[in-house]
Order: C-alpha cells, then sequence, then structure tokens
C-alpha cells in the first residue's frame, strides 16, 4: 500500500473557477435523453462548432423554486466549476434562458455502475474495491476543497469509455468547512446524524462509502428490505452496524472497513479520525491498492464499456422524449431569473 502526501494533501484554498467558454443552446444539436430528476432531464447533444458530443443537463427554473432547490442548484453548478478531478465530472459551461437553466458537461457514455451493477448482481471481491477505491480518492480531493457530496450511490457514478469513474450529480454538493444539517441524500445511503437532524460533516461521505461497499459486494444495500419502508428503515440505520447481517462471501477486511466507514458515531467513523481519509487507504481491505498509479489512471479498469463510437448511448436506458426540446430556448415569463445569478443569459434573443 502506498499513499503520497500529494494524496493526503491538508486543506488548500478552492480552487479558483476556469475560465468557462460561453454557450448557448445554438450552439448544440439536442439529441436523446440519458437521464431524468426531479427538475429536468439530461441530454445527449453534439456541438455545431466541434462535432464533439456532450452532456446537457437542463433544469426547470419554475420547479426548482416550487420544490425550494434555489440554494442546491446554484451550489451544484458552483461546487461543480471549482472542481477538477479526474474521477469527476468536468463542467465546461452553463446558461439559462426564460425557461430553463442548461449545465454543459463531458458525456460519459459508459452508463451508471448501477447498471453494471444490477446486470452482475454483485461484484467480485476485487471489481468492488478498484470502483470503491477511485471513490475514495474523488471523496479526498472534494473534501480537501471543503466540499460535502452528500448523494453517494451507484447511480451517481458513471463509467468512462475506459472503465474509469466520474461522480456526477452534484445536486446536494456543498461547501462546508465545519458542519452543516440540512437533509438530504438517498435514505439507504444517509447517516444516523443526517436521519437524527444533526448537526454533520463531511463524513456523511464516508459513511455512504461503506454503503457503497456492502451494495457492490452483496447486490443491496445493507438495511434492504423487499418493501421499502423508511421508519423501518430509519430505524435500522440509527441502530447501527453491528445489526447488519452480512453475507458469508464477505472476506473479513471487506466486513471491517464497511464496520468501520458505516461507524455510527461519527467522531469514530473512518475518515474522520486524526489521519481523515488516510486511516482509509491504509486499510487492509485497501491492501493491494496502488493509490498514485490509480489516482494516475494507469490500473486497468476491471470492466470496459462496450462502446461502438463517439455518441454511442447505448449504455443509457431509454426514456420518452415527449418532444420535450421544443420547448427549450423558448421565449416566455420568466419570475425566477434573478434567482441563479452564476447562469448567463448568453441567447441574443433573450
Ligand atoms: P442527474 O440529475 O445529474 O443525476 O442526472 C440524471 C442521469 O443522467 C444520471 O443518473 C445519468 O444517468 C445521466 N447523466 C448525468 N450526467 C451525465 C453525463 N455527463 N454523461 C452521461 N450521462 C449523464
Amino acid at each position: 500500500m502506498e499513499v503520497t502526501g500529494q494524496l493526503l494533501q491538508t486543506k488548500r484554498k478552492r480552487t479558483p473557477q476556469r475560465p468557462k467558454g460561453t454557450y448557448r443552446l445554438d450552439d448544440f444539436l439536442i439529441h436523446r435523453t440519458l437521464g431524468t430528476g426531479s427538475f429536468g432531464r439530461v441530454h445527449l447533444v453534439r456541438s455545431k462548432h466541434n462535432l464533439r458530443f456532450y452532456a446537457i443537463k437542463v433544469l426547470n427554473k419554475e420547479r426548482i423554486a416550487r420544490m425550494k432547490q434555489i440554494e442546491h442548484t446554484n451550489n451544484e453548478q458552483q461546487m461543480l466549476a471549482s472542481v477538477q478531478h479526474p474521477f469527476i465530472i468536468n463542467l465546461w459551461g452553463v446558461f439559462q434562458d426564460p425557461g430553463n437553466l442548461y449545465m454543459v458537461m463531458d458525456f460519459v457514455p459508459g452508463g451508471e455502475l448501477f447498471t453494471l451493477l444490477r446486470r452482475s448482481n454483485r461484484f467480485p471481491d476485487p471489481v468492488a474495491k478498484f470502483y470503491a477505491a477511485e471513490v475514495a480518492l474523488a471523496l479526498n480531493h472534494l473534501h480537501n476543497e471543503d466540499i460535502v457530496y452528500r448523494d453517494l450511490k451507484p447511480e451517481n457514478i458513471l463509467l468512462n469509455t475506459d472503465g474509469h469513474i466520474k461522480i456526477a450529480d452534484f445536486g446536494f454538493a456543498k461547501s462546508c468547512e465545519t458542519t452543516t444539517w440540512t437533509l438530504c441524500g438517498t435514505p439507504d445511503y444517509l447517516a444516523p446524524e443526517i436521519i437524527q437532524q444533526q448537526r454533520y460533516n463531511k463524513s456523511v461521505d464516508w459513511y455512504a462509502l461503506g454503503v457503497l461497499i456492502f451494495e457492490m459486494l452483496s447486490g443491496v444495500p445493507p438495511y434492504h428490505q423487499p418493501e421499502p419502508d423508511h421508519i423501518l428503515l430509519y430505524e435500522r440505520i440509527t441502530r447501527g452496524p453491528s445489526f447488519i447481517r452480512f453475507p458469508a462471501q464477505f472476506n473479513e477486511n471487506a466486513t471491517d472497513v464497511i464496520m468501520k466507514l458505516m461507524e455510527g458515531d461519527a467522531s469514530r467513523r473512518y475518515g474522520n479520525l486524526r489521519h481523515g481519509a488516510g486511516d482509509v487507504f491504509a486499510h487492509p481491505w485497501f491492501r493491494e491498492v496502488d493509490w498514485d498509479r490509480l489516482a494516475a489512471r494507469e490500473i486497468t479498469a476491471p470492466y470496459l464499456p462496450r462502446i461502438s463510437g463517439d455518441g454511442d448511448a447505448s449504455a443509457f436506458d431509454s426514456y420518452p422524449e415527449d418532444n420535450v426540446a421544443l420547448s427549450y430556448g423558448q421565449p416566455g415569463p420568466d419570475p425566477h431569473g434573478n434567482l441563479f445569478p452564476d447562469f448567463e443569459y448568453t441567447s441574443p434573443n433573450f
């Protein structure tokens, strides 16, 4: 196991925003939908200028305002704009028109880790370890930038052409130097202190990594029930990991790292102790990981997505298109325009 000082660097100042290109809807041909969220959808698009493919996330301003997600949306833009890491999605630029916000990102063609996991049922130990180790590097980077991610789950981990991960969806990411308290995330992945509405810190991401490792190795999250029941789920999460039934195929070190990451008392949780992420990197389950080579993407990924060419989105589920793209870029009332100051109006029509 090798860990360099570079990976474990202590807190740095937030990376200044990179100069971003100015984009507008007119620059792109909109292709199919890649995924949907509560406020809009993500489209595969092609630049009319350089003919490259990108993904554009379109968010409906009216819906964001109605669901009181203005701050989260602005956070998402600001966090993504300030982060640059090989295992995190790259944001090229943002803009808005009267109806929507637009975020131009790299198109990550391999689909969601979720799809691969459901297809595989569960991952063998070395495969789970590979993805967990890349996630650990990405989390460490975000935490060094004082960003808490808050939505780790297989749906938000995309696979690039070369099989390495790209973490997407920064909808809950937030600048967090000390503690915060908003109740957000995905039920199975919530740390007990979030459920109990206590103040919490970045260690909720390490807790979620424990849940992710369990889900990758077993096929379901640790407190999974066939019929979802949030009250029962929250009770189990609060009781702590000693009540988890670990499948017989888990090796001892895997069980141990999950227990240490899912520790209910955040002050004793791995990732949140004196050595920070160093304790996670140094855990025996990760013994064979060469962290420097992994960070340099020199380790061959366990699974290479089958991609037939640029713009092949066959790894993604199909969604009804409903001609939704026709509504983009239309004139209309714009009562929420001033709520998203980082999203510029770039079209000469508005
Ligand atoms: P989000 O609302 O950010 O979670 O995006 C919804 C879904 O769209 C994701 O779960 C992915 O399946 C897909 N998606 C998001 N961003 C990208 C991207 N940059 N490249 C490819 N697919 C993406």
